[in-house]
């Protein structure tokens, strides 16, 4: 009995309009409630309830005046803005990335505007910036400000007033390049493991706060090393990584920092394009997989800025180099970052050719164990009459460009680069360095083979510094030029081939 009691009271209840309603915005409050944003979503449902209620089930409200039915309309509508703000599920990083996107978006519309006629450019351009305006809203409801619009000058190319800077920081035998542009920054590379503290103080005085796109061009330490402690340090929005994968301590430490902070690795596809403020950025490899060497795998990206360019290639190699030419890729570019710290396996003679600079930089450690960089590297750029600034003589390296020329922080290095071994009869590579044989794709690093006094070879380097590396762990030594020298990570370095044995390791077998 007091069970069907209830029951008819609990009917009774039911038929309540406003326990109806009651329960309607409960029901969708809770729906709400599974997706992240449940604040946002219970003032929604609250509010449609409340409107439902008003207009379509209060006989009361019916009867009120024109005057209160408005205001009570005004109120319900306020509370919806709120909601949708509350309910806005883009985090800063998604916000940060649809901005982006639109940024590409207006990159392919500045390139549709450029095979145009004269007359459209302006108002496109006017469209353009509408277009981010109101993506901006979206994104911000709250914001009401529209973002100025720059002032465009017209060149033959469209760029905005304005200064594109890149910045090649001294992270001796390693990469760090920062690119800044308008608001924006990007950051290709992070040094070696120790470099974290330098790289970062660095942007700090550059005045960085948010790193738009950060590229890790592939996963060797010289690139990688301190990427986790600024993914760490700094509000990332992109971060751009090949399709490779690595067993080394520094290459988990940057996988962890980039999932920790809720990133994903963005796979660089040949052709796609993102912009750095005004700049245009557009990736040019790597155009295969299943390198045989790390660094083929080497993300080259070509920023563009009115009629300056900038080639940044990272450590890519000949057979990365001669894919990019064999596709018919655009290479030409005014600054070259010459490939993998002047070795002479890149910057080949074709690849030169068509890139064609106006400058080129080296970032490379002064008396580094590799022989970098290469005097093969530095006759080539030395026979086009190449300036070449190197951060082992010159320090952290500032390009400016104002969109027709570029200028840099310090005068020219020399063309003094360290003699390869292939010019003695003792060099096992083929000293043909030509781009697009492939067989000359050896990792090089450019020992100095001498006999010593016991007619045992000797592999130094100009400083005398052993370059046979010893892996501490598994007891192997690597010959240079050998498959696996570039990757193994060096611990231990010999003179001699006797010496590494003395010491209880053994040759690598490849
Ligand atoms: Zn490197």
């Amino acid at each position: 009995l007091g069970g069907i009691n209830l029951n008819l009271k609990t009917n009774r209840l039911l038929q309540k309009r406003w326990v109806q309603v009651l329960l309607y915005i409960l029901l969708i409050g809770l729906i709400g409630s599974i997706y992240e944003k449940a604040a946002g979503w219970f003032v929604i449902a609250s509010d449609v309830g409340l409107a439902a209620y008003y207009f379509f089930i209060s006989k009361k409200f019916k009867k009120r005046r024109l005057i209160s039915k408005i205001a009570v309309g005004f109120m319900l509508f306020m509370m919806f803005m709120v909601g949708i703000g509350l309910s806005n599920p883009l985090t800063p990083e998604q916000r940060l990335a649809a901005n982006q996107q639109n940024n590409e978006k207006l990159v392919a519309q500045k390139v549709s505007e450029q095979a145009k006629t004269e007359g459209n450019k302006v108002e496109e351009n006017k469209a353009a910036e509408e277009n981010q305006n109101k993506t901006e809203e979206e994104a911000a409801p709250e914001t009401q400000e529209s973002k100025p619009t720059e002032p465009v000058v017209d060149n033959s190319n469209i760029i905005v007033n304005g200064q594109l800077k890149v910045h090649f920081i001294d992270v001796g035998q390693a990469d760090s390049i920062l690119v800044q542009q308008g608001n924006s920054n990007m950051l290709i590379d992070a040094g070696n493991n120790g470099d974290a503290q330098a790289i970062k103080s660095y942007l700090d005085r550059q005045g960085v706060k948010v790193l738009d796109v950060v590229v890790g061009t592939h996963a060797h330490e010289d690139h990688i090393g301190s990427m986790d402690y600024i993914i760490n340090s700094f509000q990332v929005g992109k971060v751009y990584f090949p399709k490779q994968t690595a067993t080394t301590k520094t290459f988990q430490d940057f996988a962890t920092s980039v999932k920790s902070r809720g990133l994903q690795l963005t796979t660089p596809t040949v052709g796609s394009k993102f912009s750095i403020g005004d700049a245009a950025a557009e990736i040019l490899a790597p155009n295969g997989s299943g390198y045989e060497d790390a660094n083929d795998y080497s993300v080259v990206i070509k920023l563009t800025y009115g009629n300056t360019s900038f080639l940044l290639t990272g450590d890519a190699e000949a057979v990365s180099e001669s894919q990019m030419l064999s596709k018919g890729l655009n290479l030409s570019a005014t600054v070259l970052k010459v490939g993998h710290h002047g070795s002479r396996s890149s910057t080949g003679q074709s690849f030169l050719n068509k890139v064609n600079p106006k400058y080129a930089v080296i970032s490379v450690g002064k008396g580094n164990s590799y022989g970098h960089p290469t005097q093969d590297v530095m006759d080539r750029l030395k026979a086009k009459n190449i300036p070449v600034y190197r951060t082992d003589e010159n320090g952290t390296i500032v390009a400016t460009s104002n969109g027709s020329s570029v200028t840099f922080s310090t005068s020219p290095g020399s063309y003094s680069g360290i003699k390869s071994s292939t010019s003695s009869s003792s060099g096992s590579s083929s000293s043909n360095t030509s781009v697009g044989n492939i067989t000359t794709a050896n990792p090089v690093p450019a020992p100095v083979v001498t006999a010593s006094g016991s007619g045992e070879k000797q592999y130094v380097d100009a400083s005398g510094k052993g370059l046979i590396k010893g892996n501490a762990s598994s007891k192997i030594y690597h010959m240079p030029g050998g498959a696996y020298y570039d990757r193994t990570k060096a611990e231990v370095w010999f003179k001699t081939e006797a010496e590494a044995q003395a010491a209880g390791y053994r040759r690598s077998s490849r």
